[in-house]
């Protein structure tokens, strides 16, 4: 009999329900490849939960998050400046829809691969030395630690304000997270790189010690830590030296934006956040453009990516990503490209188009 999974969806707000639905045409037409089923449950999050229900979050949302194998989402939110939803006190906004969901499903690793494709290497800002060698690396940040987690507060001490923040981790974070990367270092080239700051931070050296011990568990994958701010350089200089960055909780927040950015592209990234068990959930690194929401012109591949990680990560389904991330480099490769990515000479789609494209290239 054939497996079949259950999969929420979060279609959300602005371009949301549009490149969502390129991701779910895509993988119906990979699990009829692969002899697997997938069954879909509607979450509403973000702004669309507030004008159904007032909140941007539910609990029967969060309960049809947990009953679900994996959760694919596409963004949520609307524009700060005109957008009714952001009259509301800040705990009533879409984005705390997404904070509350993170936390209700103990998402505490965040994966954030960032890649050149040859056929975009004119989008790469990166001298054409290095832009020709690529890159393919994956960030692991941990996401629920660390400094934007801490006590903070500010006070007055002798007529001088000072602010606190305090950065904590504990072992079992630190071990966690480490578990992650080396598991998805296996399943990639067989490298990781910690990042931290050991010549100045307890925290971090607590993070070197733990991840020297599970790196011991893990005699098939290559170990070596780096500090932060020589990591900030060598993204820039050398991207290809990375496979995977582990990484706390706020270096992981600013490495992750400077390696989306050396892409070009922010209609290509994906995203996952992991717990502890296979569940995630998997969403593109861009937010709900509303300039360009309803319009049919969005990327979707971001979308697609993120549900190819999420047949690798959460249902282990390896060749079926592999055949979904071999049919979008083939459509780039075929000269087809959305209006985010499009250069001349190439053939300008709309986001349905580029979702029927890629079908074509899956089965
Ligand atoms: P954005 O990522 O939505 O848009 C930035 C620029 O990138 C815009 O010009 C947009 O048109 C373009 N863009 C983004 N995704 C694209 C795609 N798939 N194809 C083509 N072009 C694309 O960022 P923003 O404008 O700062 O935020 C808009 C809203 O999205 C805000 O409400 C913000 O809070 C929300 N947001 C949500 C998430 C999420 O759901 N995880 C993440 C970031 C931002």
């Amino acid at each position: 009999m054939s497996k079949t999974y259950k999969i929420g969806v979060i279609r959300g707000d602005g371009i949301g329900p549009e490149i969502v639905n390129e991701a779910v045409k895509v993988l119906d037409a990979v699990s009829g490849k692969y002899g697997f089923s997938l069954e879909y449950t509607d979450i509403d999050m973000g702004g669309c939960s507030i004008d159904k229900y007032g909140v941007p979050l539910t609990e029967e949302a969060v309960e049809a998050a947990k009953a679900s194998d994996a959760v694919l989402m596409g963004s949520i939110g609307g524009d700060a400046k005109t957008s009714p939803w952001y009259r509301l006190e800040p705990s009533k906004r879409p984005e705390a829809g997404l904070l509350g969901i993170r936390k209700e499903l103990n998402l505490f690793a965040n994966l954030r691969p960032s890649v050149l494709y040859d056929e975009l290497k004119s989008a790469c800002p990166l001298c054409a030395l290095t832009a020709d060698k690529g890159f393919d690396m994956m960030i692991v940040r941990e996401l629920t630690g660390g400094l934007y987690f801490g006590e903070r507060y500010t006070k007055n001490s002798h007529g001088m304000e000072t602010a606190v923040d305090t950065l904590s981790y504990n072992e079992f974070e630190i071990r966690r997270a480490a578990h992650k990367a080396f598991d998805i270092a296996l399943k990639r080239r067989k490298k990781v790189t910690l990042v931290d700051k050991a010549n100045v931070l307890d925290s971090s050296r607590l993070w070197r010690k733990i991840t020297e011990s599970v790196a011991a568990g893990y005699p098939d994958v290559e170990y070596d830590t780096m500090l932060v701010d020589n990591a900030a350089m060598q993204i820039v200089k050398d991207p290809a030296q990375f496979d995977v960055l582990l990484t706390e909780n706020m270096f992981g927040d600013i490495l992750s934006d400077e390696a989306a950015m050396i892409t070009g592209s922010i209609g290509m990234l994906p995203s996952a956040s992991l717990n502890d068990t296979s569940f995630g959930l998997y969403e593109p690194s861009g937010g709900s453009a509303p300039d360009i929401a309803g319009k049919n012109i969005a990327n979707p591949i971001a979308t697609i990516l993120s549900a190819s990680m999420m047949l690798r990560f959460s249902l282990d389904q390896d060749e079926a990503a592999d055949t979904v991330d071999a049919a979008v480099k083939q459509v780039l490769r075929d000269g087809y490209r959305t209006g985010d990515i499009y250069s001349e000479g190439c053939t300008k789609v709309k986001t349905d188009e580029m979702g029927d494209l890629i079908c074509e290239r899956v089965i």
